[in-house]
């Protein structure tokens, strides 16, 4: 099997309301999508969506990385040699996870497709009886906060993720409500996503919180300040989880050399795709650490990608992979049935493309072919 055309869509997927984190207000998601085609007659789909402040990738680098120097590389690849792919990939150019990440994908779809097999049978197998997706909270008011997770438990939601990292006056009164709101016995996560500077702005936070009882504290210092996040948890019993600290294996080998960390996040754009992701989820495991697999609010593509990954792997207990939830138009279906994720066992990702909702949706467009 052999790799003959990549097709590029720069798309912009629709929220249905704006989606607000500690540094930037989204209205719509910018992603790159990849359709892989192989002279087998076999399509793969990867996704890139990329998250400027975390990667340092945009929509528009995105694109001209895989359309200039990533995608013309990869024509006449087998998607089976993705330890091959990805080797090639990381000695054309640094860093690029995203893009990378896109090709990644599109390579384990063909893979499954090429097997008649789900991605998940390929990583592990099914380690999960069922999974379950949080519901994600924006910053805002903290009665708008709290009247929203009141709202979600009446939809069937069983734990929140609670985006905070404005004024740490008012994240307090922001994790109070909504403890208030879900009573005593309901899972909170809280996602700082940088927004403390110091960490003792975060201790502050925290101690202020501590009768709140909350699973984890997420990335509550700047995202290069391990050493910070090391302090914090030995300062406090919340467990710290790294997201914007931790991409690939320089960072994951150091927090577990500082242990620095109770918990890492892992996002398939952070890393370069579902090989390099399973390399630190076997770190991980190794170093006692457990994992979460988050997104950057991703379309049905790439958060299928990381549903096969945290079903394959029983140290991936908690995944965020709610993009397809907060769009109002998507490119594929993925079965949620709140608060559960049922994924298919078709091959591959397992998803159906619409073609058409695909095109409705894309700014930009490329084919790469064999010259
Ligand atoms: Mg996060």
């Amino acid at each position: 099997m052999k790799i003959i055309s990549i097709e590029l869509f720069a798309v912009r997927l629709p929220l249905i309301k704006p989606f607000i984190i500690s540094y930037h207000t989204y209205v719509d998601m910018p992603s790159i999508i990849v359709k892989v085609e192989t002279d087998t007659g076999l399509v793969g789909y990867g996704e890139g969506t990329p998250d400027e402040h975390v990667t340092g990738e945009t929509w528009e680098s995105t694109f001209t990385i895989l359309s200039k120097t990533i995608g013309p590389a990869l024509i006449g690849e087998n998607p089976f040699n993705i330890e091959n792919i990805h080797t090639k990939m990381n000695q054309i150019i640094f860093g690029a996870t995203t893009a990378k990440a896109a090709i990644d994908i599109a390579c384990y779809d063909l893979m499954g497709k090429a097997t008649n097999q789900p991605i998940y049978n390929l990583l592990g197998g099914r380690s999960h009886d069922s999974l379950e997706v949080p519901k994600v909270i924006s910053i805002l008011d903290p009665e708008v906060m709290a009247n929203e997770a009141k709202l979600a438990m009446s939809e069937g939601y069983k734990s929140f993720k609670l985006k905070v990292g404005t004024d740490k006056n008012l994240d307090i009164l922001r994790i109070r409500a909504v403890r208030e709101a879900v009573g005593p016995s309901v899972p909170i996560k809280v996602d700082a996503n940088q927004g403390w500077k110091t960490s003792s702005e975060s201790m502050y936070v925290l101690e202020n919180v501590i009768d709140c009882k909350i699973d984890w504290i997420e990335q509550p210092t700047v995202a290069s300040d391990i050493d910070g996040l090391k302090e914090i948890k030995q300062k406090t019993n919340i467990p710290v989880m790294i997201d914007e600290g931790l991409h690939g294996n320089k960072e994951m080998h150091e927090i577990i050399v500082k242990r620095a960390v109770d918990l890492i996040n892992i996002k398939l754009m952070k890393c370069g795709g579902l090989y390099p992701a399973t390399h630190l989820v076997h770190q991980a495991e190794l170093a006692g650490l457990t994992c979460q697999v988050g997104s950057m609010v991703e379309s049905s593509i790439a958060s299928a990608a990381g549903l096969h990954l945290s079903l394959a792997k029983k140290t991936i207990q908690s995944n965020e992979l709610v993009g397809p939830l907060m769009f109002s138009k998507d490119v594929a279906k993925l079965n949620y049935e709140i608060p559960y994720v049922h994924l298919s066992d078709k091959p591959g990702l397992g998803i159906e493309i619409d073609e058409e909702s695909l095109k409705s949706m894309t700014y930009d467009y490329l084919k790469i072919e064999a010259k």
